[in-house]
């Protein structure tokens, strides 16, 4: 199969199933057309994915098909942007049918879930590598950006922290128990919070996805803003299952740990009481923003010495 067959054949299905008004012309030209509704700002971010370095070797591909749209949505969801459609540049070793099969049924049931169009791509030899430029837009101004936090603000974090990150220890597990399983749906499906990014717009002072840990993706809204935080350690939502296996070692997951992919907001204690009911219940608050810099861990009240956690590619 050559390249224009393999595009047509495993991706054109996937644009197709997909297709939306926004995307005046999805794959097929040099270009593909997206159109922006007046009023609206163009949100839109590019990653890259690294087999090694951002999934194991030789990762089951429908799997994959689904983290690499995940990862990738999950920025959007941290702006508040109504997600609309993403390109996909595909680096592969070889064309193996059985890979392909497998990586786009994956990409096609993510695209469907979050709602991104596939418009486009490129498609070409080499060590295994995708990058996915997401597109969103949300009316004029309205992103959710990092520099909005002011003191007095809560910290908050959507659903439970930790799991996906502490996942990577039962990824080789032949016969995970249902505990192990639990947590390793986190890191192999992770799902991006578009919904609750979009309800939050216009309530959340700032927003940053949890891709690297909750310290150092705070610490990002916190250089940003140019503000200190503390956040109470007991106070961080850990799953049933991770507290189970980690026991004590869970809030150390839940603070450091990467790849779970919720969001980390701040918000003004007026706009936290004018939200909706049902999406402050999505959301536990960890903190408050206090004036100055840095970031002070309490643990029932008692300050603790924080332990330097997050990936970073750099850091030797
Ligand atoms: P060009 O050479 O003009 O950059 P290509 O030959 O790379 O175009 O691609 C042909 C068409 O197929 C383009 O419209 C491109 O968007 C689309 N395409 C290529 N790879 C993919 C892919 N993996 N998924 C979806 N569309 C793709
Ligand atoms: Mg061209």
């Amino acid at each position: 199969m050559g390249e224009f067959e393999l595009i047509r054949h495993y991706f054109f299905p996937i644009a197709e199933a997909g297709h939306t008004s926004a995307v005046v012309l999805g794959p097929g030209d040099d270009c593909a057309i997206q159109q922006i509704e007046p009023g609206r700002d163009l949100v839109f971010s590019v990653d890259a994915l690294v087999e090694g370095v951002h999934f194991p070797p030789h990762y089951d591909p429908e799997k994959l098909g689904w983290r690499c749209l995940a990862v990738a949505a999950s920025d959007l969801a941290a702006m508040g942007a109504d997600p609309v459609c993403f390109t996909l540049a595909l680096t592969l070793p070889d064309a193996d049918p059985d890979w392909l099969h497998g990586f786009a049924r994956g990409l096609a049931s993510a695209a469907k879930h979050f709602g991104l169009a596939l418009a486009g791509g490129d498609t070409t030899r080499g060590p295994l590598t995708l990058s996915l430029q997401v597109h969103g837009t949300v009316p004029r101004g309205q992103a959710i950006r990092r520099s909005g936090a002011r003191a007095g603000d809560y910290i908050c974090v959507s659903g439970t922290l930790g799991g996906a990150g502490a996942a990577l220890d039962y990824l080789g597990s032949d016969n995970p128990g249902a505990d192990e399983q639990a947590l390793l749906v986190r890191y192999h499906y992770p799902e991006a919070r578009l919904d609750l990014g979009v309800a939050l717009r216009g309530y959340a002072s700032a927003a940053v996805d949890i891709s690297d840990g909750l310290v150092a993706d705070l610490g990002h809204i916190l250089a940003a803003s140019g503000v200190a935080a503390s956040i109470d350690a007991t106070r961080l939502p850990v799953s049933a299952a991770l507290k189970r296996l980690a026991g004590e070692d869970a809030v150390n997951h839940a603070m450091n740990a990467g790849d779970d992919y919720e969001l980390c907001i701040t918000i003004s204690p007026q706009a936290w009481e004018s939200l909706p009911e049902d999406i402050r219940g999505r959301l536990t608050i960890i903190g408050e923003v206090k004036s100055g810099e840095g970031l002070a861990i309490t643990h029932n009240g008692q300050s603790q010495a924080l332990a330097a956690g997050g990936y970073d590619h750099f850091r030797t």
